[in-house]
């Protein structure tokens, strides 16, 4: 005994934007918005803002700790925040830089210590060896 009879479907709107309501003032606003047009209430949670304190500390950590400057690029760089993203390119520059100077500065060192030995050895001349040969013939 079932019939099939046409049920009656609200229409569907495919044109109008999905819209919500304002938890302050209680217009209708498209989903899409960040923040109430009518009173500025925000709507939808905002990317977390990377503060002045956090960039001072990444930026000291990449040039003063090189490789722990990279957690912060880590952390920055994925951020949907253009801003952040930002802070994370701008801190891993400067932890490339730091790890090229770190990396100069120990070749730097290295070179002049290589160099005084050379020339304290070559100081000796063939003195050396021949101290040398005599602890052979011990
Ligand atoms: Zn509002």
């Amino acid at each position: 005994m079932d019939q099939l009879q046409p049920q009656p479907q609200p229409a569907p709107q495919p044109s109008a934007p999905q819209m919500t309501t304002c938890p302050v003032c209680h217009i209708s606003i498209p989903t899409s918005f960040f923040f109430c047009p009518n009173c500025g209430a925000p709507l939808r949670p905002t990317p977390p803002v990377v503060t002045l304190k956090q960039q001072i500390s990444a930026y000291s950590v990449a040039l003063f700790l090189p490789p722990f400057g990279l957690w912060y690029v880590w952390k920055y760089i994925r951020s949907s925040d253009p801003k952040t993203k930002k802070i994370g390119i701008v801190t891993l520059v400067l932890t490339v830089i730091a790890i090229i100077v770190a990396v100069w500065t120990t070749i730097a060192i290295t070179n002049s210590l290589n160099q005084a030995v050379n020339q304290s050895l070559g100081s000796f001349g063939s003195g050396g060896l021949g101290n040398l040969g005599g602890l052979g013939g011990l």
